[in-house]
């Protein structure tokens, strides 16, 4: 086994990622009573999911062969360890796109299987589960099997969303989206009050295949939540190409103090509402800049200063989702933490085949905020009770820090994850949540996915 410095990015656990193993060269027999596994994708989750300081990482990142591509049907088979951008490259020339993509190309197959991730289309396209046709999953105690919808079934649901607690994706297969090319028309709405986003956002939904809108998070007053509504389609010619241009800068070395607080930040926000017009905007853009726009600043984690950044993502269902997104923002405003980047999404109804997917019908709002000690981990519990409240629930791929009964009350299904968790992997997520639960602690929550319609009281 090597010694390897990895990590997330959040970067707020510094020393948690240093023994790694590549997936071609692990046996699970050295695993001993104290130690235990855990999949390494690329390390694009932002807390602790992705890290195991008590045991050691597979690090999936090698194990990255496209197996088979069908460009007629759009069905590809890769190891689990090739990233969304390697998968780009390869397909869009044949006019194949992901059916699904984060906000980072730099995500493996693997780590988009195990936290089910989200795009700008759920609306349409629901979560990247829902595109899972198969995946070879490596168990501890049973080898490999191949787990379809309808061949272990089980097995196949809790590993889609399963944080990687399952087993090890050796590789599997994806349905890809036929699309004519991959520039995007874009369509830029700027608003001047979150009051005003939310039908804009209903009707983007229905017409678009992608939105997203960014909130100035620290606007006050008559123009408190305002922002742009950002929605996108592919345009009937363009790149076919799908190689996305290389970083504009990387950032060198992490500065002592973030420069993301403050005056800067305000400055930001107020330069970048005005850089839309008012009213609504058309142009094309390439597929690099409207999906994975942060993605051409190298290392920009680092800005958040040397104790890192926490993100924090709350699911609102729609029956309050108007007030408490206010509420949030208001929430974040009155501590006086500003968030850097403020994203707000509507999920739509598509289900997820995945036990412990985070996506669900309502409104998600992402908020990013450099660590600066008890006074931030404050903020982030109050955002946290105020989602609750609400029925709502929070990321846990985001997430470094949540409650064990914060995580339940979002996610009961956890315990189903648990019993089908392989005996050999455990997370420091995991440890740090589920683990410290006697089961009796969340028998007051609905043994269902417990993901409730609307704002209700919670259980002492
Ligand atoms: C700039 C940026 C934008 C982002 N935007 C979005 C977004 O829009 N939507 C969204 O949903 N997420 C988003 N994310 C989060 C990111 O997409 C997810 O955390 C993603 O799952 C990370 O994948 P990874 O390959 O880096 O895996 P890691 O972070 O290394 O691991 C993720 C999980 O997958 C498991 N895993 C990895 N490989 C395997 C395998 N082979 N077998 C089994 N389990 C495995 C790990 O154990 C871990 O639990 C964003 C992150 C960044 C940095």
């Amino acid at each position: 086994m090597s010694e390897r410095g990895l990590s997330s990015w959040g970067r707020t656990f510094p020393d948690r990622g240093r023994r790694a193993v590549p997936a071609s060269r692990f046996d699970w027999s050295e695993k001993t009573a104290t130690d235990a596994f855990l999949p390494y994708g690329n390390g694009r989750s932002y807390g602790d999911s992705c890290l195991n300081h008590a045991g050691t990482l597979i690090d999936s990142r090698r194990a990255d062969a496209v197996l088979a591509f069908d460009a007629k049907t759009g069905l590809l088979t890769a190891e689990a360890g090739i990233l969304l951008s390697a998968i780009t490259r390869l397909v869009a020339p044949q006019g194949w796109f992901l059916p699904v993509t984060p906000g980072t190309q730099f995500v493996t197959l693997g780590g988009a299987i195990a936290n089910d991730v989200h795009g700008k289309n759920h609306h349409r396209r629901g979560s990247f589960g829902c595109w899972v046709r198969s995946v070879d999953l490596e168990r501890s105690d049973r080898g490999v099997s191949l787990c379809t919808p309808s061949q272990n079934a089980e097995l196949f649901k809790a590993t889609i969303g399963g944080m990687g607690l399952t087993g090890l994706v050796r590789s599997a297969t994806i349905q890809l989206l036929k699309v004519p090319s991959l520039t995007i028309d874009e369509t830029t709405t700027r608003f001047d009050r979150l009051a005003d986003y939310f039908d804009l956002a209903e009707e983007a939904d229905e017409r678009h295949e992608y939105a997203v809108a960014w909130i100035d998070s620290l606007s006050r007053g008559t123009s408190f939540g305002r922002g742009h509504l950002i929605a996108g389609d592919h345009a009937a010619t363009g790149d076919s190409e799908g190689i996305a241009r290389p970083p504009l800068l990387r950032v060198p070395f992490t500065p002592p103090v973030s420069p993301l607080r403050g005056w800067p930040l305000r400055a930001f926000n107020e330069a970048y509402f005005h850089k839309a017009p008012s009213g609504t905007s058309r142009r094309q853009v390439g597929f690099d800049g409207f999906f994975y726009p942060l993605d051409r600043i190298g290392q920009w984690n680092r800005l958040y200063g040397p104790k890192g950044l926490h993100q924090h993502q709350s699911l609102v269902p729609f029956a309050d989702a108007k007030a408490v997104i206010g509420e949030l923002l208001a929430c974040a405003g009155a501590h006086g933490q500003g968030s850097f980047l403020t994203v707000l999404k509507r999920f739509g109804a598509v289900e997820s085949p995945g036990l412990l997917s985070f996506p669900r019908p309502g409104y998600t709002l992402t908020l990013d905020f450099p660590h600066r000690g008890k006074k931030t981990l404050e903020m982030l519990a109050a955002l946290d009770a105020i989602t609750l409240a609400a029925g709502g629930r929070i990321n846990p791929y985001k997430d470094s820090r949540m409650t064990a009964e914060t995580f339940a009350a979002g996610f009961p299904g956890w315990r189903a994850l648990e019993r089908l968790r392989d005996p050999a992997i455990l997370s420091d997520f995991w440890r740090r949540t589920a683990l410290v639960l006697p089961p009796e602690a969340v028998a007051a929550w609905p043994a269902d996915d417990g993901f409730r319609k609307g704002r209700s009281s919670l259980p002492a």
